[in-house]
C-alpha cells in the first residue's frame, strides 16, 4: 500500500477505503493507493499551514535555490519517473521523458521568475511619500491534478506557488498517482510541511476544496468538475485557478506548406492519444487544398505506430477504459450525421488488452455536423473543408471554449489578423502546442480563469498589497481635520486628495 507524504514524511493514511491504479496498457492493477480519510486531510491541512508561517517569510534567493535543487533532482531519477509515469499513464516512455524534462525547466525558470518579481513601487502622489506594492503568498494552496500530464502540470503550478511562498497540498488524479507520490520523498530538501500529497476520490477533493484551512485552489481538469469546485470554494470566497478543457480549432490555409501542416496537425491530434487539453480536435482547410492535405493527413495517421508505451511506439493506451467509450460514442454521433470515417474507428485488431483506440480521422463535409461544444477527449479529429479565412476564423471562434488555436499559413498579414481575432489562451502560427516556461498558458471562454507559467503564473499564487508610507512623518496633510485653518485659505486648488 503506498502512503501519503504529509509533514515532510510517508505516512500511513488513517483510512481503510484504497484506490487501486491501473497499468492501461495491460489492465493489470500495479498498486493502491489510499482514499484519504476526513481526518487524513484534517492533517495534512495543519502540516502544511503550520510549515507555511516560516516558508513565507524566507527569501527569494533560498527559495529559488531550493527549487533549482528540485530540478536537479527530477532530472537524476529522469528514467525511472518516466518508466513508472508511462506504467499508470500509457503514454510513449518517449513523452514521459519529455514530460519530466519540462518539469525541469519549469522548477528552474519559475523559482527565478519569482526572486525578481515581488512587487513594485509606483509614483506617489505627494513628495515625501512613498507607495508600494507587495505581492504576498495566499497561504495554503489545494493542487487538483488531471491524468494526462500528472508530473509536468504540478511543476507549473507548485513551482510557482512555493516560490511565492506559498504551502502546498497535491491531490493527483486517482488514475495516475503513483509517480506524483515519488515527488514527496525526493523533495525531502524543502522545509517540512511545505509539500505534501494525498490521494483521494470525490470527498477528500471536496473537503479540501471547502476546509477552512486552506487558502486558495488551484485545478486543472474538465470544466464539469471545475463548476463544482467553484461551487466548493464560494462559501469562503477563495482564490482560484482553473485551467480546464477545450475543443481546439486547427486552420489550414491554401499559402501553407502543406507537409509540414499536415505533420503538426497529425502530432496535435494524436499526442499522448489525442489526451492533450490544447490538442486541436476540429481542422478547417481552406477547400482549394482539401483533397491533397486529406491524404497527406491520412497517410501520416496511418504510419502512426500504436502499441506497448514502454517500447519504440508513437501511441500508447487511452489512461482509462470509459475514455474509450466517450470516443465511441462520439464517433457514433457523428457516423449519425452523415460523416466519413477517412482512417480508425476503433480499437486496433492486434491489441485486444488494453485501452488503446486507433488514430481516427473524420471528415465532415458541412461544419454543421460538427459539436464545438463537446470536449473530444482522445484520439479523434474532425475535418472540414471551408471557403476562406472568414469562414475558418468564424468557425473557430463558435463556441463557449477558448484554450488553445493554431493556423498554418505563409502570410504574415494573414497570421497577424488570426492571431489577434482567434479566441484563445494561445494561438500557435505554423507550430502547434509548443509551449514556452516564460511565456503564460491558460484558457479564455469557459476554459478557465488565472495563468500558469511566466510571471502571470507566479503572479497567480500572490495576493497584492499596497503600502502608502509618508517617510517625512508630516505634523498636518491638507486634508485632514480641522478643515478651517489659516493656510488653507488661500490654496489655490484641492488637487491633493487622500486616496478614497
Ligand atoms: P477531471 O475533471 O475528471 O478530474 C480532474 C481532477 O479533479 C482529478 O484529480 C479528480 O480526482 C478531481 N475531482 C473530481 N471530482 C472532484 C470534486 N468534486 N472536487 C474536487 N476534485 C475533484 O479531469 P481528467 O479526466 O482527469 O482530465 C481531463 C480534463 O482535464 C480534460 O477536460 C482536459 O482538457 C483538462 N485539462 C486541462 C488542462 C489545462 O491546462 N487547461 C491541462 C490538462 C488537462
Amino acid at each position: 500500500m503506498e502512503q501519503l507524504f504529509v509533514g515532510g514524511e510517508q505516512v500511513a493514511s488513517r483510512s481503510s477505503e484504497t484506490i487501486p491504479v491501473e497499468n492501461p496498457a495491460t489492465e493489470e492493477i500495479i498498486a493502491e493507493v489510499p482514499d484519504a480519510s476526513a481526518e487524513d486531510i484534517d492533517r495534512v491541512v495543519e502540516a502544511a499551514r503550520r510549515a507555511q508561517r516560516s516558508w513565507g517569510k524566507v527569501d527569494g534567493l533560498t527559495r529559488a535555490e531550493l527549487l533549482a535543487e528540485c530540478a536537479d533532482r527530477l532530472l537524476r531519477e529522469a528514467p525511472d519517473l518516466a518508466r513508472l509515469l508511462t506504467r499508470e499513464q500509457g503514454k510513449p516512455l518517449k513523452e514521459s521523458v519529455d514530460e519530466i524534462e519540462w518539469s525541469v525547466t519549469a522548477f528552474r525558470h519559475l523559482g527565478e521568475v519569482a526572486r525578481a518579481s515581488g512587487g513594485r513601487v509606483v509614483a506617489p502622489t505627494k513628495s515625501g511619500q512613498m507607495n508600494l506594492v507587495l505581492e504576498e503568498p495566499v497561504g495554503t494552496v489545494v493542487h487538483i491534478f488531471p491524468s494526462n500530464y500528472p508530473i509536468v502540470l504540478l511543476a507549473w503550478q507548485c513551482a510557482a506557488a512555493l516560490a511565492a511562498g506559498n504551502a502546498c497540498i497535491v491531490k493527483p488524479s486517482e488514475l495516475t498517482p503513483l509517480t506524483t507520490l515519488q515527488l514527496g520523498p525526493l523533495f525531502d530538501h524543502l522545509p517540512a510541511g511545505i509539500f505534501n500529497i494525498v490521494t483521494a476520490t470525490g470527498a477528500g477533493s471536496a473537503q479540501l476544496v471547502g476546509h477552512e484551512g486552506t487558502d486558495m485552489i488551484a485545478f486543472t481538469g474538465s470544466v464539469a468538475t471545475g463548476r463544482r469546485i467553484m461551487e466548493g470554494a464560494a462559501p469562503r470566497i477563495k482564490k482560484l485557478l482553473l485551467e480546464l478543457g477545450g475543443n481546439n480549432p486547427y486552420i489550414v490555409l491554401a499559402d501553407s506548406k502543406l507537409d509540414p501542416a499536415s505533420r503538426g496537425a497529425v502530432f496535435s491530434a494524436f499526442l499522448n492519444a489525442g489526451q492533450v487539453c490544447t490538442a486541436a480536435s476540429r481542422f478547417y482547410v481552406e477547400e482549394s487544398v482539401f483533397d491533397e492535405f486529406m491524404e497527406h493527413a491520412v497517410s501520416q495517421t496511418e504510419a502512426l505506430r500504436i502499441g506497448d508505451p514502454m517500447e519504440d511506439v508513437d501511441v500508447g493506451p487511452m489512461v482509462a477504459r470509459p475514455l474509450t467509450e466517450n470516443i465511441d460514442r462520439a464517433l457514433e454521433e457523428f457516423a449519425d450525421k452523415g460523416a466519413h470515417v477517412r482512417t480508425g474507428g476503433g480499437r486496433p485488431d492486434n491489441l485486444p488488452k488494453g485501452h488503446f483506440y486507433q488514430p481516427t480521422i473524420v471528415e465532415l463535409t458541412d461544419p454543421r455536423q460538427q459539436q464545438p461544444e463537446e470536449e473530444i477527449f482522445g484520439p479523434l479529429a474532425t475535418f472540414t473543408p471551408v471557403r476562406d479565412l472568414d469562414e475558418a476564423i468564424e468557425l473557430a471562434n463558435d463556441t463557449h471554449y477558448g484554450l488553445g488555436a493554431s493556423i498554418y499559413t505563409s502570410s504574415l498579414e494573414t497570421a497577424m489578423r488570426a492571431a489577434t481575432e482567434l479566441q484563445a489562451g494561445t494561438v500557435w502560427i505554423n507550430d502547434p502546442l509548443k509551449d514556452n516556461d516564460a511565456a503564460p498558458f491558460g484558457g479564455q471562454k469557459m476554459s478557465g480563469m488565472g495563468r500558469e507559467l511566466g510571471s502571470e503564473g507566479v503572479s497567480a499564487f500572490t495576493e497584492t498589497k499596497h503600502v502608502h508610507i509618508d517617510f517625512a512623518q508630516q505634523p498636518q496633510q491638507e486634508w485632514w481635520f480641522p478643515y478651517e485653518r489659516p493656510e488653507l485659505q488661500d490654496r489655490p486648488n484641492l488637487y491633493e486628495r487622500p486616496n478614497l
